[in-house]
């Protein structure tokens, strides 16, 4: 018995080193990823619920690793985040963003606004805000994607303080992942965001689901009242699409539309299939 316990603790033990090992060599990747330009930015089609035109696209950060292939961000963000470097990361894909929004511009394609995620720990120092006095940005052509969390952890002034400079660079405040975590209406009269995007956990059973299409409807009425835009994420089939129209959501993104693209793919579906 005394052995079997002790190759318990080495199966145990071994595992736990396995994986600091390899939390270490992906962190150092990482890294060498950043120096080496391996992080890019994919695009996600969103499309006016009423006239199906493009109203924007969201980026998402992707992975081009140079032995695993593409990666998305399941693959490297708690690692990222534990090192510190996601706010490095949303900076490349803002940057990226803004430069592919020019290329899109130039061969003809409007892509009237970008939405990218931002991190909540960026948001509390300032190197937010500070870098982005050098980039030229126009009114209301960003969004930043906000996790819900981040109305919580730090103190209500330096939030909606920073909020507020964010707003007055000309880029817009976005309320991602709504409906799934702390979900307060109180923040949402507070921020007064400029849209909402209502979690795919809550956007997928409606079809089938009489409460949570109650919830979504709801949702969808008092942003409505408060004069702030909806859009529904994870929007996997046209009857979907049907009833979220039918319920008032503004905006629709998912896979009945498509999967987050390359800057290439996304150009030549745009050019294809006559997005505007
Ligand atoms: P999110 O902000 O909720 O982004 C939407 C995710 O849902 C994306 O996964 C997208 O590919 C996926 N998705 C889109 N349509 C559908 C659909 O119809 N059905 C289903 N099942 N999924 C759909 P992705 O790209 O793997 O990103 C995962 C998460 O990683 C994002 O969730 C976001 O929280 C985070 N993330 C992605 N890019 C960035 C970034 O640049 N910065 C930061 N800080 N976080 C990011
Ligand atoms: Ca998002
Ligand atoms: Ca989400």
């Amino acid at each position: 018995a005394k052995s079997m316990g002790r190759n318990r603790f080495e199966f145990f033990n071994h595992n736990l080193q396995a994986d600091i090992i390899n939390t270490k060599r992906t962190a150092d990747e990482i890294l060498a990823g950043i120096d080496n330009g391996e992080f890019t930015a994919w695009y996600q089609p969103q499309f006016c619920a009423r006239t199906m035109e493009l109203t924007g696209v969201e980026a998402l950060v992707r992975w081009k690793h140079p032995s695993k292939g593409l990666l998305t961000p399941d693959k490297f963000l708690r690692i990222a985040d534990e090192i510190n470097v996601v706010q490095m990361l949303d900076r490349i894909v803002l940057e990226t963003a803004l430069r592919d929004k020019m290329r899109w511009t130039a061969r003809g394609i409007a892509v009237p606004k970008v939405s990218v995620n931002v991190s909540a720990r960026r948001l509390h120092d300032g190197s937010l805000l500070e870098s982005l006095a050098d980039l030229h940005i126009r009114p209301g052509e960003i969004s930043f994607e906000l996790v819900e969390s981040i109305f919580l952890d730090e103190s209500e002034d330096v939030v909606s303080q920073n909020l507020e400079r964010i707003k007055a660079l000309g880029i817009d405040i976005e309320i991602d992942d709504f409906g799934t975590g702390h979900t307060s209406i109180v923040s949402l009269l507070k921020l007064k965001p400029k849209r909402l995007k209502i979690d795919r956990q809550l956007v997928q059973p409606i079809v089938n689901a009489s409460q949570e299409r109650a919830l979504v409807s709801s949702i969808i009425e008092i942003a409505r009242s408060l004069g702030v835009e909806t859009v529904a994420e994870g929007v996997e089939t046209a009857a979907h699409a049907a009833l979220l129209r039918d319920l008032g959501c503004d905006i629709l993104q998912g896979y009945a539309f498509s999967r987050p693209l390359s800057f290439d793919d996304f150009t030549n579906e745009a050019t294809g299939t006559g997005w505007r």
